[in-house]
């Protein structure tokens, strides 16, 4: 098992910023509540004995470390593609590596409960795992439009022992559901803590999840360095608000012959309005407490966006990923909607691996991309999750 660890460059200033992103929260009740749970992220990093539970658990509860697959078939096309495969972990993506370490701090904290935000429903069955794993509350909000469209996470959930509350503002989906967790965590600062769902939101959420992330890249690294000698050409990853992007690029920032690749949602086309691929079209401004680039309307307001993939499907990206971009550390493509269901049947039908949509972007590019390449290059792709979740739709709209 690797020691989790942040490059110096994906770690924040003493205001929460990355370069000029990130931020910290100026809610005067909130700020105090942040400020505890830094303080409490800053003293178990530094304890053997929650570093020693926390490796247990991701040994023998998750499954870790997860394997690193040659996929041979794939890679007749011309570069070697490699897949890091934590679709293989338990509840089948890596959302669990960050919510085991939040329900762990919650737990250390002495809080009660853990509350949280869901759109597709993913990131609420990682965490009601996690929370029954060590003997949380686990509250739950999720907009009734995608309590409708997300049934069968809704039911595990239940079944997990969450409690789910369903808001019908607005449009009824993401962004009031964020609110509405908001407005319960304010309500119960003392017993509970917001756990975030990915690398994004004020200080210290996007290094929290980026150092539990972190595990991904370190595994990889050592794995692809024993297994097959030396390091990759370019590390890839879908980036929806960029956790297992950033999991993954951390432990390779060093490498500088190493490129970092992250792949964002072209939905129905760039040239649309249809998609969200905020770095490579957002403008810089303040969304849901911290600075980064997102999707704007001509308002200014954070824009509707879409995606194939639900998971992938956020006006804004974390901060981190903003200043990798900045300083030319990491690039940022894309896929449309179309490129990544042709992606998801070709690993499905290659090499027998039903891919998350979320993830199919990344298997997407690789595809074109090992194309451009000849058989001496080397592209690791992070799997973050598995299709079962995608199924129904994948055959919809494949007509198969
Ligand atoms: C949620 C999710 C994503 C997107 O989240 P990131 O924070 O960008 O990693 C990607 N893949 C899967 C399988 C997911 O569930």
């Amino acid at each position: 098992m690797m020691q989790e660890q942040l490059n110096a460059v994906v770690l924040p200033n003493e205001n929460g910023f990355f370069g000029a992103h990130g931020g910290k929260i100026d809610h005067p009740g909130l700020a105090v509540a942040m400020a505890e749970i830094e303080a409490g992220f800053r003293s178990i990093i530094g304890d053997a004995d929650f570093i020693a539970e926390m490796k247990r658990l991701q040994q023998t509860y998750v499954g870790r470390p997860s394997p690193l697959y040659h996929a041979k078939t794939l890679s007749q096309r011309g570069a070697q593609i490699y897949l890091k495969r934590e679709d293989l972990n338990h509840t089948g993506a890596h959302k669990i590596n960050h919510c085991i370490g939040e329900a762990l701090l919650a737990k250390k904290l002495g809080k009660k409960k853990v509350i949280a935000e869901t759109g597709a429903g993913q990131h609420g069955v990682a965490l009601a795992t996690a929370a029954a794993l060590v003997g949380l509350e686990c509250e739950i909000h999720m907009g009734v439009v995608d309590m409708a469209k997300e049934h069968p996470n809704v039911a595990r959930m239940k079944i997990l022992g969450a409690k789910l509350v369903p808001v019908s503002a607005g449009a009824g989906t993401l962004k009031e559901a964020v609110d509405s967790a908001f407005g319960a965590y304010l309500q119960d600062l003392q017993h509970s803590m917001f756990a975030i769902g990915s690398v994004v939101g004020p200080a210290p959420y996007p290094e929290l999840v980026a150092y539990f992330q972190s595990i991904v890249g370190h595994e990889a690294r050592a794995q692809f360095q024993s297994q097959y000698g030396g390091l990759p050409d370019e590390v890839v990853a879908c980036v929806g608000g960029g956790s297992n992007a950033l999991g993954l690029f951390n432990a390779f920032i060093d490498d500088s012959a190493v490129a970092l690749v992250g792949v964002e949602p072209a939905g129905e086309g760039l040239d649309t309005q249809r998609h969200a691929a905020t770095l490579t079209l957002g403008k810089p401004g303040v969304i849901q407490g911290f600075h980064c680039y997102y999707l704007q309307d001509e308002n200014g307001n954070p824009a509707a966006v879409h995606s194939i993939a639900s998971g992938l499907d956020y006006p804004g990206v974390g901060p981190q990923h903003c200043h990798l971009k900045d300083i030319g550390r990491a690039r940022y493509e894309t896929a449309t909607d179309a490129e990544t269901l042709a992606a998801f049947l070709t690993l499905s039908r290659e090499e027998g691996i039903i891919p998350a949509l979320e993830s199919a972007h990344a298997i997407a590019y690789a595809l074109r991309r090992a194309a451009q390449l000849d058989g001496s290059q080397r592209l690791l792709v992070n799997l973050s999750g598995r299709g079962d979740k995608d199924i129904d739709f994948a055959i919809e709209q494949l007509k198969l």
